[in-house]
């Protein structure tokens, strides 16, 4: 049975003190926090409707909001619409109909959708996946999505997508490639699939030399298409690839309602429902532990200055 249905999610977003409750479940609100003027422990206060944190030590009277140092921190929508929407994300409602469910702006549903697809960036940067290993299977295959671009004279232009597919843990990983050529595609490959796995692939020249990298026995077994799909001898095929491919590309039509805006971050999006977002409880719930996650890196100044620049961008871009 879920767990978040409607009456729950109505229970959690009853009033303010019920929205903190549950933010503070996943750490993203903390239990206690001291002062940054004296150094003295806080205490969680009302004050006009909402709660602040005030400074204990009489002379000090230091106060800070209640988001302050947390990913909500410019956030002007009431914490229980934002935990709606987040709820309206989980179960893949596109920006364009969650904005009028929930009842917000629709570039304000939009922008928040991005802020959540930047957390499971973040998410798939930091622990990047691995596929395969020994007696695993894994099917790797590349080809192009046409997209539109201003300024060319025939409008269109392609760019490819490299896939690979774990038939046994029965998840996948893709990513923008900017050439499909041997030195690329097998970089790939040796980052993200483990020494003695078994990789399926068509029979092209860009992966002749797959077999040969050093350290990572790879066993090698290939297609060629033009002849069949699945191969006599071996029983090899690329149906799992193929299959991820076609469930990322109704993902993106669905949520995006197009393949021609698709960025590595919708891709990032793809992989971490997979991963972490397999039912709508999952992605719910993984989304504020990540959320959490990003935060405390931020504290901790572990990110690079190129992710710390997605995210601020925005967060002055919401509103
Ligand atoms: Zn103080």
């Amino acid at each position: 049975m879920p767990v978040y249905t409607f009456d729950k999610l109505s229970e959690i977003r009853q009033s303010e003190f019920t929205v903190i409750s549950f933010l503070r479940q996943f750490g993203i609100l903390k239990e206690q926090k001291n002062c940054h003027k004296c150094g003295t422990g806080m205490s969680f206060v009302s004050r006009r409707k909402t709660f602040v944190w005030k400074c204990k030590k009489g002379i000090c009277r230091r106060s800070s909001g209640l988001l302050a140092g947390t990913y909500f921190y410019k956030c002007r929508l009431p914490l229980r619409t934002l935990i709606l929407l987040i709820h309206t994300w989980a179960m893949k409602f596109p920006a364009k109909d969650a904005f009028m469910f929930v009842g917000i702006p629709r570039n304000t549903a939009v922008n928040w959708y991005r802020l959540l697809q930047d957390v499971c960036s973040w998410k798939m940067l930091q622990a990047p996946i691995k596929l395969g290993g020994p007696g695993k299977v894994v099917q790797v295959d590349v080809n192009a999505i046409v997209k539109t671009k201003s300024g060319r004279k025939d409008g269109m232009t392609s760019q490819w997508v490299f896939r690979m597919y774990d038939c046994t843990e029965k998840y996948g990983f893709m990513t923008f490639v900017a050439k499909k050529d041997a030195a690329t595609l097998l970089s790939v490959i040796t980052e993200h699939v483990l020494p003695e796995s078994t990789v399926v692939t068509h029979l092209a020249s860009m992966y002749s030399g797959l077999d040969a990298i050093p350290n990572m026995n790879y066993a090698h077994l290939t297609i060629n298409r033009s002849e069949n799909f699945v191969d006599r001898t071996t029983g090899a095929h690329l149906n799992a690839v193929v299959g991820y491919w076609s469930r990322a590309k109704k993902f993106f039509h669905h949520m995006n309602g197009s393949l021609k805006n698709v960025a590595p971050s919708y891709l990032h999006e793809f992989m971490w429902r997979d991963r972490y977002g397999k039912n709508v409880d999952a992605a719910f719930e993984n989304m504020f532990h990540h959320i959490r996650e990003y935060q405390d890196s931020k504290a901790t100044e572990s990110m690079t200055p190129a992710q710390h620049n997605v995210i601020f961008f925005y967060f002055f871009t919401v509103y």
